[in-house]
């Protein structure tokens, strides 16, 4: 009876049901690497004005379950450092080794879609095996695809020299579990096929929107993306992420600098997703 007893309130304090498996818990930071001055707010929001705003450049640490794994992975080649001239740029890597991460920590890397802001670095992390939406990958292959897209040639061919490697896993579409309780859903088109990531966590189900919703703006007056291929559908996937996510303050978007006003600090350009 004693061991019964003990075996339930072990069960209780991992929070499910007696006889189940604890369910999959992790932390989620949000990590500034940069700040894109004055991007006009009409590129973002669709019908806003010009206004212009200070862009959150950002990836996401997502660490538990004996992973650290990254959603998107900012940029760093030259190319794109200087046409962009981003202030108080730190190379991504650099950034996420404020919270302790070394490059080879890192397990996964899941990346949104292939722009440049978000998918050049994924070589800085040499151990990692790096998620892509398949449709994205096989679409953004083809050149005349790469023609003022936002997804260059140089990071293709990164994107092919990892597949040589052996670190590619093409995601097959819609809600796809990548690794235990952490899944990517289809975005909303903002890309050819960008994706998007729910986490299970202590506060609830996080959802890392990434570029699938740019700023809060876009959640709280329920306005697509000026950047979307088709705007229902990008208003579709911000209303599933409102039911995917415990509560719509867990919802993440892509460049707001408003999210290191709402969550609390986790050291220099970090905060902790609570
Ligand atoms: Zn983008």
């Amino acid at each position: 009876m004693r061991v019964l007893l003990s075996g339930l309130v072990a069960a209780a304090l991992a929070g499910s049901a007696p006889g189940s498996a604890p369910k999959p818990s992790y932390e989620v930071f949000a990590v500034r690497y940069a700040t894109l001055v004055g991007f006009p707010k009409k590129y973002l929001v669709m019908g806003a004005d010009s206004v212009p705003l200070d862009l959150a450049m950002m990836v996401w640490v997502v660490r538990g379950e004996g992973r650290t794994m990254l959603v998107d992975a900012g940029y760093y080649r030259e190319e794109f450092k200087q046409s962009w001239n981003a202030k108080d740029f730190v190379s991504p890597d650099q950034a996420v080794a404020r919270l302790g991460i070394r490059p080879a920590d890192v397990t996964d890397v899941i990346i949104s879609h292939l722009h440049w802001d978000h998918a050049d670095g994924a070589d800085l992390f040499p151990r990692a095996k790096v998620w892509v939406q398949r449709d994205e990958y096989a679409f953004y292959r083809d050149p005349a695809n790469q023609r003022n897209s936002g997804v260059f040639p140089v990071d293709v061919a990164m994107f092919e020299r990892i597949e040589r490697d052996g670190r590619l896993a093409l995601v097959p579409g819609d809600s796809v579990e990548v690794a235990p309780g952490v899944r990517v859903y289809i975005g909303g088109r903002h890309t050819k096929q960008s994706q998007y990531v729910s986490v299970p966590t202590r506060s609830g189900t996080v959802v890392l929107a990434s570029d699938n919703m740019y700023l809060y703006e876009n959640l709280d007056r329920h306005r697509p993306i000026a950047a979307t291929w088709d705007s229902v559908s990008n208003l579709a996937a911000q209303d599933r992420m409102r039911r995917l996510a415990s509560d719509p303050r867990l919802i993440v978007p892509g460049h707001d600098p408003a999210v290191f006003e709402r969550f609390p600090a986790a050291g220099p350009g970090a905060a902790a997703i609570r």
